[in-house]
């Protein structure tokens, strides 16, 4: 287990022939982002490369240039030499795709999150990123990677979705001045804008009409709360992956300074969204739940016993608790 710099990384990843790049499950902006642009990157450098991510990719971001490359895990699969994983804090965040961190894999972690566990053989993680998407350009840069439209937008992509189009508290000049060197280079921001912002099917809509009946709120209104199962995502006949936003609207409620969001997936399991608005650190809850993220951003799979309901109900009354 190391921790390098990004020089180092990039002379590792230079040395490297052939290699298997891995974004989490539940897959969002940033990583497929992350996994398409280091893949092109890599490809333009004549190294063998292959994206994967073990879970659908949302239907919406699949209207962008490259993305159906993507593929999923099959069983049988070859065992990779090199095995980049990126925007994942711990190993289980790769679903199946974990078989292959084992000692004869050179796994190298890109990750920008606090609660990082370090489970490659080299580790590259920056909590002050805003996305992996950014070190994902800083990377091509050093690596003198020729940028045309499609991977200006594909780069884009992870660095809008991770600051919820720059008004998240990781915006920063910083990030501005590559999002503006990507648009010079050609990066759609409209295309992007419209694939994520104005592209929502009705089902949707009515989902949240849904998730606003099961709204409560704790702690003088400090904590909200709500959740959608999974006979309501197959009424309306959305995927739980195509649906977001929710914790969100929760958040932007004025009273609120904590918001969290479940969605059932499966039987008795449901994957929770936890954010904060100013001071409260998310990340420490998502952690004791086994989950992970930053500290205003944060997710957990929950495995419930009897209702999720009451399930929530106990995790609200304990961050209620604290606020
Ligand atoms: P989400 O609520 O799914 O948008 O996720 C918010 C943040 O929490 C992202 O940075 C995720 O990478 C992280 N996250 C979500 N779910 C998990 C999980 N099960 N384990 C670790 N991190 C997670
Ligand atoms: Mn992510
Ligand atoms: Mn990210």
């Amino acid at each position: 287990m190391k921790f390098v710099g990004l020089k180092k990384i990039v002379d590792i990843i230079k040395n490297i022939d052939n290699v298997y790049i891995v974004g989490h499950i539940m897959p969002d902006g940033d990583c497929i982002s992350s996994v398409l642009c280091l893949a092109e990157g890599l490809k333009s450098m004549g190294k063998k490369v292959q994206g994967f991510i073990d879970w659908e990719i949302p239907e919406n971001l699949k209207k962008l240039p490259l993305v159906n490359g993507i593929k999923k895990f099959k069983e049988g699969i070859i065992k990779p030499e090199n095995l980049i994983v990126v925007d994942c804090s711990s190993p289980d965040r790769i679903g199946r795709f974990q078989k292959f961190i084992r000692d004869d894999v050179n796994v190298i972690v890109l990750d920008h999150h606090a609660t990082n566990v370090y489970f490659g053989n080299i580790n590259y993680v920056d909590a002050n990123a805003s996305s992996v998407a950014e070190i994902v350009y800083e990377i091509n840069k050093m690596m003198n990677i020729k940028y045309d439209e499609k991977l200006a937008t594909l780069n884009l992509l992870g660095i809008l979705t991770d600051t919820g189009f720059f008004k998240y508290s990781n915006t920063t000049p910083l990030i501005l001045h590559i999002a503006a060197e990507l648009m010079k280079m050609g990066a759609d921001i409209q295309k992007i804008s419209f694939v994520i912002n104005e592209n929502r099917k009705v089902g949707n809509l009515y989902l949240q009409r849904e998730a606003i009946n099961n709204l409560k709120f704790l702690s003088r209104g400090k904590l909200g709360y709500s959740y959608l199962t999974k006979k309501d995502f197959e009424k309306y006949k959305i995927a739980e992956n195509d649906f977001d936003g929710f914790v969100s609207e929760i958040r932007a409620v004025d009273t609120v300074e904590v918001a969290m969001f479940a969605a059932q997936y499966e039987d008795k399991k449901a994957h929770v969204s936890l954010r904060s608005k100013r001071y409260f650190d998310v990340s420490k809850i998502a952690l004791e739940y086994g989950g992970g993220g930053h500290s205003k951003a944060s997710g957990f799979t929950l495995i419930y016993e009897k209702s999720l309901e009451d399930a929530l109900e106990g995790i609200a009354k304990k961050i209620g608790n604290l606020l």
